[in-house]
Order: structure tokens, then sequence, then C-alpha cells
């Protein structure tokens, strides 16, 4: 597994997708999807679900920009307020496509919107710390998904835009 920090990763000028141009993040349909779809079985069984985001940062012109194109849920022990990584699971990263690294994580909420807590805030700086990591946080209940980055040690939510997958894009 590679984080987006590490020095091996190298940074490829290309083209966002069309339709925001303002938009930091781009977010492939099937991922916002399988976030939706794991958050709604995790809440059926009282659960919040929790996972890694894969893929890879991208210049165009001066600015840098982030293509989420893969998730891999985090098999999760714990309740609906309070899950830890089972670390005697599995994570199926089959689905996350070659080239692609780990770029941030995602987890759900049950009802109480889409926000970082402090302990969501605290756990992204452990183990996101980078400039374009993100946090997707999916509420559920309100089907409210937001995408959050680290602004001077303050969850900003990003404009982010889904994108369909096309024969050309990964
Ligand atoms: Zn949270």
């Amino acid at each position: 597994m590679r984080i987006i920090g590490s020095r091996r990763y190298r940074m490829v000028s290309e083209s966002p997708p069309p339709g925001c141009p303002d938009c930091a993040v781009y977010m492939s349909e099937r991922v916002a999807d399988r976030i939706a779809r794991d958050s709604a079985d995790a809440l059926s069984n009282g659960m919040e679900a929790m996972g890694l985001l894969y893929g890879h940062p991208f210049m165009h012109g001066e600015r840098k920009l982030l293509r989420i194109e893969g998730a891999a849920a985090l098999p999760t022990v714990g309740t609906m307020h309070h899950v830890i990584v089972d670390r005697k699971g599995d994570v199926d990263d089959s689905w996350a496509g070659a080239g692609s690294v780990v770029v941030g994580w995602y987890h759900s909420h049950t009802g109480v919107g889409s926000f970082m807590s402090e302990t969501d805030i605290r756990t992204h700086r452990r183990w996101f710390g980078e400039t374009l990591s993100v946090a997707a946080v999916y509420d559920a209940v309100e089907k409210d998904l937001g995408i959050y980055m680290l602004v001077g040690g303050v969850a900003k939510r990003a404009d982010f835009a889904v994108y369909r997958r096309s024969p050309t894009s990964p």
C-alpha cells in the first residue's frame, strides 16, 4: 500500500473531469455509491462503516487536485458511535486500481449529520497528515456526503464533484 507522502509517487499533469472547474476533489460515482452502500449496510447492523480511499493527486496548471477512484471497507468492531479497525480482519483492496495510492479514509455517521468530530480530526491528523489527504463522512440516515480536508488544523468541507466513469478515465 502506498500513501500519498511516498517519495516514489510522481505527480503528473492531467485534466480534471468536466463539470466543476473550481473543485479540488473529484470522486468516481462508483466510490460514492460504495460508501453509501457500506454505510447503509453498517447502519442496518447498528454500526458505522469505515474504509480507505484510493486515488491519485495530480497537477492541473498550478493547482494540486485529487481524484478518488477506489474504496476498500475496513473490518470494524464496535458500536454505532465508536468503531475501531479489527486488526484480525482482511482488507479487500483489489478494487483500488493500478497506480492508486491511499489518499484518505471514509466513515459513516448515523443521523447526526456529516461533519468532522474532534475524534475524527485526531484520527485524520494521525494517519492522513498530507495536505491533500481527505476524509469522507457520509451520514447514512440523512444521506449526506461531505469531503473534508484539514486547513491549518481546521476541517474544511471541500467542493467536490462526483464523476461518472468513462472509457478513458480510471
Ligand atoms: Zn465521525
